[in-house]
């Protein structure tokens, strides 16, 4: 097997690198069972209407309850899970999860809260992406509009006429499309105006401290207006502060999102503080 060659090659590295390279291991045959145990759970972050303060959607964000580790943050597996393949099958557990969730919501009297779901390079291009969002429209009755998929630069730069293929089916589905992270990447700007996108992520390093860095607002200025340029809406995410949020405002930005005005929270937590927010934002 591939792995027991990988281990061989470990004997060359220092003790320390192979501790890490077994707890990878670990880790890999752990997150095997992970789905089937139930261990992966998602959690929801508000996206706030920059204008009226009201809910616009929450984002989805995975965790991995371990039996022994604990609660462990995406970045820990995420890349194990992408290098194995295993974010194929547990990327599909997301979208159907979110989904599902989607759709308790609404029967909970709740109404339509607009879902984005974050989506791996790995998964855009296994082929089979469409093929499970037909599947899970027919499972639920989730209206596709309000489910969006957030994707990397460097996923839409890798293999760019396969990947304008693949959005294209996704969005002739219903579904909405998003960059995150934007401005870290590399978008060819040649290339931005191809794929068939509904909103801009600016990521988070320039969002944090804006309201003390002119430079930071300079390049969210220009993300914005690139944005609106191209018909698309713009949020930023890692809004930790008041004078952040508007600044950020100020700017132009559609759709705030960040711990100032939630965390990621459970989706049981996520109604207690819908419940208690609610009314004050409506107002
Ligand atoms: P992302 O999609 O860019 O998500 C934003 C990350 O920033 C989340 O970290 C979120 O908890 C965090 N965040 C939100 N607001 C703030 C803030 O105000 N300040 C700071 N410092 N951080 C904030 P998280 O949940 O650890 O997720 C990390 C990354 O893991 C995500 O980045 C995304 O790329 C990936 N990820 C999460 N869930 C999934 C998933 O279901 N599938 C895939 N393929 N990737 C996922
Ligand atoms: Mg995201
Ligand atoms: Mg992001
Ligand atoms: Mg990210």
């Amino acid at each position: 097997q591939a792995k027991s060659g990988g281990r061989d090659h470990a004997r060359m590295f220092t003790p320390q690198m192979q501790e890490q390279q077994l707890q990878q291991l670990h880790l890999e045959s752990d997150l095997r069972h992970a789905a089937e145990r139930q261990e992966l759970v998602l959690y929801y972050q508000p996206r706030i209407d920059a204008r009226s303060g009201c809910l616009n959607g929450v984002e989805s964000l995975i965790r991995w309850q371990h039996p022994q580790h604990g609660l462990i943050a995406p970045d820990s597996f995420i890349p194990a899970a992408e290098e194995s393949g295993l974010i194929v099958s547990i990327g599909a557990w997301v979208i159907r999860e979110a989904c599902r969730q989607q759709v308790a919501w609404r029967e909970a009297g709740m109404g339509d809260i607009a879902v984005s779901i974050n989506l791996s390079a790995i998964q855009l291009k296994s082929g089979g992406l469409a093929a499970t969002l037909r599947e899970v429209l027919r499972e639920f009755a989730v209206t596709p509009g309000q489910v969006e998929f957030e994707l990397t630069e460097s996923i839409l730069m890798d293999n760019v006429d396969d990947t304008i293929a693949t959005l294209h089916a996704i969005k002739a589905l219903g579904f909405a499309l998003s960059i995150d992270d934007f401005g870290t990447g590399y978008s060819s700007l040649n290339y931005l105006c191809r794929f068939p996108l509904d909103k801009l992520k600016i990521d988070m390093s320039f969002v944090q401290d804006i309201h003390g860095s002119p430079q930071n607002l300079a390049v969210t200025k220009t993300i914005v207006g690139l944005g609106h340029t191209l018909g698309l809406s713009v949020t930023a995410e890692g809004v930790e502060s008041a004078a952040d949020a508007d600044v950020l405002r100020h700017a132009g930005c559609d759709e705030l999102q960040g711990y100032y005005f939630a965390r990621p929270m459970p989706q049981a937590q996520f109604i207690v503080w819908l419940a208690q927010s609610a009314a004050p934002r409506a107002a």
